[in-house]
C-alpha cells in the first residue's frame, strides 16, 4: 500500500483488497479470500455502510497501529 493513514485512534486505516502478513480469515466471510475485508481484524463487515461506496476501514491488529510501527 501507499502511504500508511491511520485514523484518530491510530489505527492503521485499510481498503477492503489490501492485505499484510498478519491475515486471519474471520468466521463470518463465506469466502475467505487473502484480503482485510475477510480478516478478523477490520471492521468491514461490522461497520453500518450507510450506502455509501466508502471502501476503508480500519485495522485492530496492535501490531499495525502507528505506536507500533513508529517504535
Ligand atoms: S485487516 Fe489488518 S491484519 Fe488483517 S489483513 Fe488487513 S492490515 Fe492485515
Amino acid at each position: 500500500m501507499e502511504k500508511r493513514i491511520y485514523d484518530e485512534n491510530g489505527l492503521l486505516v485499510v481498503k477492503e483488497n489490501y492485505c499484510c502478513e498478519h491475515f486471519e480469515p474471520d468466521d463470518g466471510a463465506l469466502v475467505p479470500m487473502k484480503e482485510c475485508w475477510c480478516c478478523k481484524w477490520s471492521n468491514f463487515r461490522t461497520e453500518n455502510r450507510n450506502g455509501t461506496s466508502e471502501t476503508l476501514s480500519v485495522c485492530n491488529y496492535v501490531g499495525n497501529t502507528n505506536v507500533a510501527v513508529n517504535k
